[in-house]
Order: C-alpha cells, then structure tokens, then sequence
C-alpha cells in the first residue's frame, strides 16, 4: 500500500491527507510542516503538459471559417486565440499550443477579410 510517504518533522507523526487535502499542520504537535515540493511553480513534468483548448478551437474555427467566409467564425477565432495566449502565458509551462492561437488568430484575421470583401464586392 503505498503510504502518504511524510512525517512530522518534530515528533515524527505520521501525516494522513485529511478531506483530500494534505495537512499543513501536525495534528499531533500542531508544528508547521513544510509544503509538498509538488507543487512549486515551474516544477511541471513534461507529461502534465497539455494543449491548450482554446487554441485548438480557435484554429479549427480559423479553418472552418476560411471557405465560408464567414465573420462569425473569423471573430470567433481571432478571440479564442487571444484568450489562449494569455492561458498559455500564464500556465508557467502547463499549456502548450502558443503556435495552434497564431494560426488561429491569422486565420480568422483572413477569414474576416475574406466577409469583407465579398461584402465590398457584392455592393
Ligand atoms: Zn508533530
């Protein structure tokens, strides 16, 4: 059985997660215990690692768009990659797919002038 694996620094007690969440104090001699070094920012193994969502969608409606000319889809895209690059910027590592928003946003940049000038032209 594979235990918690900490122990009171001071008296040795053996500490149990309580609720699901590991006790910052000792239950025994309410001694502060040190923080699990799991979770330090910038301490992200590579398989934690994922892409970002919307960065996702907003390359697939960037495609998507594309054809159908089709603003909704455009503006849709331009926005969904914006959103992404500030999660990705602020994931410290955690999410991947910085490139996907890029095409995304250009995609939909494209797709948008695209509605407008079918737009100019149908005037
Ligand atoms: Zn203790």
């Amino acid at each position: 059985m594979a235990t918690y694996g900490q122990k009171c620094g001071n008296c040795g007690e053996p500490l149990t997660p309580r609720g699901g969440l590991p006790s910052r104090f000792c239950p025994r001699c309410g001694c502060r215990l040190p923080t699990s070094p799991v979770s330090a920012p910038g301490n992200v193994p590579a398989t934690a690692r994922r892409v970002s969502a919307p960065a996702i969608a907003s390359l697939v409606l960037g495609i998507l768009g594309l054809p159908m000319g089709c603003i909704p889809f455009g503006l849709a895209a331009i926005f969904l990659g914006m959103y992404a690059h500030g999660r990705i910027e602020s994931s410290r590592g955690r999410l991947t797919g910085k490139g996907l928003a890029t095409a995304g946003i250009v995609l939909g940049i494209i797709s948008s002038g695209l509605w407008l000038a079918i737009c100019a032209g149908a005037l």
